[in-house]
């Protein structure tokens, strides 16, 4: 399936929900040589970054910064607080729930998971009985996930937040924000979340790397009440740090300082309001395409509901091999590399095949979208894969209205 395009000159582009695109601004900061690490430049580049952090997550509270990816921040954020033992409650929407539940059970917790499906967000409902019925309060954190990246659903963390008030439960609610921050709408002062993960590579636009535990007052009691924490993943010294060294626990990821520090001058300078605008404009054009296409084709939006879906990933169906085959074509064709659908099928079972996913996080804009739609559908031609003609029309009209 190769045409005269399959030689591929141009830029590529990796649609992909993380690591997502970066800007050249963050490539060029990183391209230098190696710092000294024990004064200089370096040492406030580092302290400079931990107010502008906290202004992308909305907290006045504490931000500890490590050395690792997502992953690395789950088990950061759950080494302070939860215990061998304890209870902990993930109402799941998709394959990154589980993950983190699986990181905790890894940790010695009783996990208990509420599984929502692949396809809708949370049911308060079901949340509020689990919770009510903990009379003991065994449960010391509900892990929340705000966008699930495999399914593109996002919850609601401040009707959670508002749903464990009502019901009177003192566990930590703890969202992982790694898919949303600097994408969907977030506000952890406001919406009441205790503990926040989140990693670079996503919306913060910087190579994998670093991730960040955010956490209130709140949540350091529970971390100074407890009996034991590992010394790499304490977020103590990492968050009021008395020497440079302890930031890290170690050498501090040198280069990834100046990529973020330049990403953090792009966030803010746009301004957290604007990039959310941009972020949903940007979404809605791609929701009106997809929507198009579906009418008078196989291909249909994960998420029904608008309200449900992230503006940061977009999971999409079609019928299997069709995504494999369209995520071959545009790579192969045009450089273009779409998202696999991870965690809706079994992968080595054939279904895995019809699902993929599109990354629309961080440094992008409307004629990358415009471009990323447009790519979609020629590979939906070339592969015969029947749609709804004036996608493209839509998702314009959408841009166009800024
Ligand atoms: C990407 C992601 C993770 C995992 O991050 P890694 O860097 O791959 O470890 C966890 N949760 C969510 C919501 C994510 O999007």
């Amino acid at each position: 399936m190769t045409s005269s395009l399959s030689g591929r000159p141009g830029r590529e582009y990796l649609a992909i929900p993380g690591p997502s695109v970066m800007p050249d601004a963050v490539l060029q900061a990183m391209h230098r040589a190696a710092p000294n690490i024990y004064a200089g430049e370096i040492v406030d580049i580092a302290a400079s970054l931990v107010p502008d952090l906290k202004r992308v997550a909305r907290t006045d509270g504490h931000v500890a910064m490590y050395i690792g990816n997502g992953h690395a921040a789950w088990e950061a954020a759950l080494a302070n607080t939860v215990q061998p033992g304890d209870a902990v409650l993930v109402p799941a929407t998709g394959r990154f729930g589980h993950g983190w539940a699986d990181m905790a059970e890894g940790l010695g917790a009783e996990v208990q998971i509420l599984d929502f499906g692949k396809r809708a967000p949370w049911d308060m409902d079901q949340i509020a009985a689990a919770l009510r019925a903990d009379t003991g309060h065994m449960i010391k954190a509900v892990l929340a996930v705000h966008v699930d990246t495999s399914t593109s659903i996002r919850n609601d963390i401040a009707a959670l937040r508002a749903l464990m008030d009502e019901v009177g439960h003192p566990a930590l609610l703890m969202a992982d924000c790694i898919a949303s921050l600097g994408c969907d709408v977030f506000e952890m002062d406001a919406w009441g979340a205790d503990v926040m993960v989140a990693g670079c590579q996503k919306g913060l636009m910087v190579p994998p790397g670093m991730c960040f535990v955010f956490f209130n007052d709140k949540a350091d009691a529970v971390r100074r009440a407890m009996p034991r924490v590992s010394r790499y993943w304490d977020w103590s010294p990492r968050a009021n740090p008395e020497e440079f060294y302890m930031y890290w626990n170690g050498t501090a990821p040198t280069h990834h300082l100046y990529g973020l520090r330049t990403a953090m001058d792009m966030i803010h300078g746009e301004g957290m309001k604007d990039i959310w605008a941009r972020h949903e404009t940007l979404a809605k054009a791609i929701w009106a395409a997809c929507e198009a296409w579906g009418d008078g084709g196989p291909l249909e939006l994960n998420v029904a509901d608008r309200g449900d879906r992230s503006c940061a990933v977009t999971a999409l169906r079609l019928e299997a091999p069709q995504a494999t085959a369209l995520r071959d074509w545009t790579e192969q064709n045009l450089g273009l590399t779409l998202g696999i659908g991870l965690g809706m099928a079994p992968p080595g079972d054939p279904a895995w095949h019809g699902f993929f996913r599109l990354g629309h996080m961080g440094h992008v804009n409307g004629q990358m979208i415009m471009g990323l739609l447009g790519g979609i559908e020629a590979g939906l031609t070339a592969l015969d894969v029947p749609h709804g003609a004036g996608a493209l029309d839509a998702a314009a009209r959408v841009i166009a209205a800024g």
